[in-house]
């Protein structure tokens, strides 16, 4: 669920639901909760996803529990590849046939459809669009006939927060999968190396169709359905089950929803058009209850995380001087202040979203110690500070307005480093 999205920044025509209003200059909606979009730890410092406990994720819808979710590190970012592959077609066309993108669209839907078994793969650290959109193509790829298998590489963990999604019998511990499937589908991954362990596999696979809305997507795959203009990857994942004559029902529309409502931030975003209002239409005319959908997105806490929210609120310092005088507002949570409370580092994604309220900042910033004792930070700003291109320059990725990286050391120094990437160009030291 990263949800904030990106998207924008790119000069793509979309073929598919556009989002408007790209003349605000990106995406401005920081990332909320179950959704942002956030980040893409890598490289030296940047370490892998977001630690959680390695345990078995949770299969049994019902035990869903509380708040946020992982974080997200939904895109990868740096070598944006605008829209490489995105010819241009008239504003809200939809992908005629013929066209490139009309011709990936019918290899993709004649590569499942010669399939007996399809393997399904999405980012590491899932959110609600990753996840969502995977476990609603697998249902759907179910009711044809197919034999599917889906899973995200490690720590192969369901969120607390996704554990409603209905499908999760679909997945398999990513060891479990093929070393070599026929078929793959990368899902809401904006690179291979996304998929974290399920990479090689995605590389070796006979074909590998990827379904992606990210900005910075890096170009990987065979067959490509990748619109950076389209709110979430649920809206790509839609239009493929539409053209495989799957009928939506119940529990794909769920998983859709859930994209859906995660990556427009609660359709607060930009991004959310007209047609992003459509399809949540028919998704609730297929039986999705959005009241159900959001209260275990994002409207639920076990107690203790209200204790830990608590906590980094108290914690707070607000630095009116800071990102070329706009200000920045920033936490702190290390995983004493959690494991006190018994809260796991997955739980606590939604911290972001109450301190990117303050009005005297631009900027928000949550450092989270993780399980592994570095720290995750998420980084949210609201359009006039470019806190993609801070993080990437950390080592992270992201979005214009939701990016995060990881590093070792102390807090302090830590906010320093950003504080310096955040300086503006020209502004004085
Ligand atoms: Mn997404």
């Amino acid at each position: 669920m990263s949800g904030p999205e990106g998207r924008a920044e790119t000069p793509g025509t979309g073929w598919t639901r556009r989002c408007s209003r790209r003349d605000t200059g990106g995406h401005s909606a920081g990332g909320h909760s179950a959704g942002g979009h956030d980040v893409v730890p890598r490289g030296a410092h940047a370490t892998t996803a977001p630690t959680a406990p390695a345990t078995p994720p949770a299969l049994n819808p019902g035990t869903a529990n509380p708040a946020d979710n992982p974080a997200t590190a939904d895109s990868t970012a740096t070598n944006p590849n605008p829209a490489a592959t995105v010819p241009p077609t008239p504003a809200s066309a939809a992908p005629e046939p013929g066209t490139d993108q009309g011709m990936e669209w019918e290899r993709a839907v004649e590569l499942i459809r010669a399939a007996d078994e399809v393997c399904l793969a999405c980012h590491v650290a899932p959110d609600g669009d990753a996840l969502g959109s995977m476990l609603a193509l697998g249902q759907a790829l179910r009711a044809l006939g197919k034999r599917c298998l889906a899973s995200f590489g490690e720590p192969f963990r369901v969120p607390a927060i996704l554990r409603f999604l209905p499908g999760q019998e679909l997945l398999v511990e990513p060891d479990r999968m093929p070393e070599e499937p026929a078929l793959m589908v990368s899902l809401d991954a904006a690179g291979q190396s996304r998929l974290g362990s399920l990479a090689a596999r995605a590389g070796r696979a006979g074909a590998l169709i990827v379904v992606d809305h990210h900005a910075s997507n890096t170009g990987f795959g065979g067959v490509r359905l990748v619109d950076p203009d389209a709110a979430a990857t649920a809206v790509l994942v839609e239009e493929l089950i539409r053209r495989l004559g799957v009928p939506l029902d119940g529990a794909i529309a769920e998983g859709l929803y859930a994209g859906l409502a995660s990556d427009t931030g609660s359709f607060k975003y930009p991004c959310t058009t007209p047609e992003v209002h459509d399809l949540a239409g028919r998704l609730l005319t297929a039986g999705v209850r959005p009241e159900a959908v959001s209260r275990e997105l994002w409207d639920r806490a076990p107690f203790g995380y209200l204790q830990v929210l608590a906590g980094a609120l108290a914690r707070a310092r607000l630095e009116r001087d800071a990102a070329g005088g706009r200000g920045l507002v920033w936490t702190t949570i290390a995983r004493a202040d959690r494991d006190s409370r018994d809260v796991p580092y997955d739980q606590l994604e939604g911290v972001i979203d109450q301190l990117r309220r303050t009005d005297e900042a631009e900027v928000a910033v949550v450092l989270k110690e993780t399980d592994k004792g570095e720290w995750y930070v998420s980084t949210r700003a609201k359009g006039a500070v470019d806190v993609g291109r801070a993080c990437v320059e950390l080592g992270g990725g992201g979005h214009r307005t939701a990016a995060a990286f990881t590093m070792g050391g102390e807090p302090a120094w830590i906010i320093d480093r950003l504080r310096a990437a955040l300086r503006l160009p020209g502004d004085a030291d």
